[in-house]
């Protein structure tokens, strides 16, 4: 059975672990030393590393498992990643024949120019593209791109398992609670979410059916998302994709 892990790492960065017997590829090592202490702790053997995007906090781990490892590391043709082995563009299929897995590649830019997000087996690995009930940052993309790559994404399989690299959740519901006060799917996955950070537990994986349900980012053709993001911007914004481009720019001044 293949399955996921979330390997807590730097200050909110999860990195992924997708498990078969004691076979795994890791998804975004931002830094080595909880891989390896996991590794050594479940007998796990590391086959593959896979990479979404350049920053750091995704890399940074790379060459010291490497280095102890020397296994295929995947990541975006489009980026240029010192360590990546196999550079991976749209609609190319990842095997991994040591977890009998197979991930196809899907370009998401926006956060970064490159982005790529993985998907396979009911699991989707989108970096910082997709996140618990909010989106990435746009430091390389346009709006139109981030707001094209998450429609991709939304429209995957409503039960995918949604295995974002951060865990910002509850900080995107507060900022979700203030678009769409009155979406009670919303109120319950706060419920849901707190409850989880309070006993510890990471919010993810979250799933393709919650994100549309309560992601503000995923909703911008929705009434009460239009709302919002027009009363902020006095005036009528006519495409969903302006719609998002408001949204994100209240996130990105949004304090609690
Ligand atoms: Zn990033
Ligand atoms: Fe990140």
């Amino acid at each position: 059975m293949l399955h996921v892990e979330a390997i807590p790492a730097l200050k909110d960065n999860y990195i992924w672990a997708l498990v078969r017997d004691t076979a795994c590829v890791v998804v975004d090592p931002g830094e080595a030393a909880p891989i390896l202490a996991w590794l050594q702790d479940t007998g796990t053997r590391l086959a593959a590393v896979l990479v979404t995007h350049h920053h750091r906090d995704h890399v940074g781990g790379i060459r010291e498992l490497v280095d102890r490892f020397p296994v295929p590391v995947y990541g975006p043709a489009k980026e240029s990643i010192a360590e990546v082995t196999h550079p991976v563009a749209e609609g190319q299929v990842v095997a991994l024949p040591d977890l009998g897995a197979e991930l196809r590649v899907l370009e998401v830019p926006g956060h970064t120019r490159g982005h790529v997000a993985y998907y396979g087996h009911g699991h989707l690995f989108c970096g910082d593209t997709l996140f618990g009930c909010g989106c990435g940052r746009l430091f390389e993309g346009s709006p139109e791109e981030m707001h094209a790559s998450l429609a991709r994404l939304a429209a995957l399989p409503e039960d995918t398992r949604v295995c974002c690299a951060h865990e910002y959740t509850l900080d995107n519901i507060a900022f979700a609670l203030q678009i769409e006060p009155a979406n009670p799917e919303l109120a319950a996955r706060a419920r849901r979410d707190r409850a989880r950070r309070r006993r510890g537990e990471p919010t993810l994986p979250s799933d393709i059916a919650t994100e549309k349900a309560t992601n503000p980012f995923l909703r911008c053709g929705e009434a009460a998302v239009v709302r919002s993001a027009q009363a902020h911007a006095g005036q009528d914004l006519r495409r969903e994709a302006d719609v998002f481009r408001v949204v994100r720019e209240m996130k990105d001044r949004f304090r609690q």
